[in-house]
């Protein structure tokens, strides 16, 4: 049987919010991707595939009393390009994962939390990829700061994530910190 990789997310409704709630989940509340065994496959044409993914709660027919995980996708493309459903007994993408590749996550080595986003070099080793937060922790502490300050930043960084705003903090005697949003 088939195997994929994902994060379920629950009513995402289309495919851009299921992107953003799959990325979200991984970066904020460190939810580790999880192995499927897909059960059944469904294949659509093009414009029933654009149609589903532009509402995945839409209640369709090829989803009526299909159990299990499911691909759904366009015919003759790969399994990569489609979307995992679980009806859970409903005929709409009441549960919905994009499928990953393991490229598509990585596991921080400093702080043993997945993220997605374009890793940070440790300057330990100057090699060692680490998360971006990890990353703006280190420099922080370079910089002369505590860690009572960097969890001080975290809140910032949530904030900066909220209202996608940059925020810059000037101490005297000391380097300036930018926190930047999560791309
Ligand atoms: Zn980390």
């Amino acid at each position: 049987m088939k195997k994929v990789v994902t994060i379920m997310v629950r009513k995402a409704m289309d495919y851009d919010d299921l992107l953003a709630s799959q990325k979200m989940m991984v970066t904020k509340f460190h939810t580790h991707p999880e192995e499927f065994s897909i059960s059944s496959v469904v294949e659509l044409s093009h414009k029933e595939f654009e149609d589903f993914k532009n509402d995945l709660l839409a209640e369709r027919p090829f989803l009526e009393n299909r159990d299990g995980i499911i691909i759904v996708k366009e015919i003759g493309k790969s399994d990569f390009s489609g979307i995992i459903v679980q009806t859970s007994g409903f005929n709409y993408a009441r549960y919905s994962g994009l499928p990953m590749r393991k490229v598509d996550y990585k596991k921080c080595p400093r702080c043993g939390e997945y993220y997605v986003e374009y890793p940070a070099i440790s300057r330990k080793d100057n090699k060692t990829e680490i998360c971006p937060r990890c990353g703006t922790e280190e420099a922080i502490l370079a910089c002369g700061y505590d860690f009572k300050f960097i969890s001080f930043l975290d809140n910032l960084h949530n904030y900066a994530n909220q209202f996608n705003v940059s925020i810059t903090i000037s101490a005297p005697d000391k380097e300036d910190v930018v926190i930047d949003p999560d791309k």
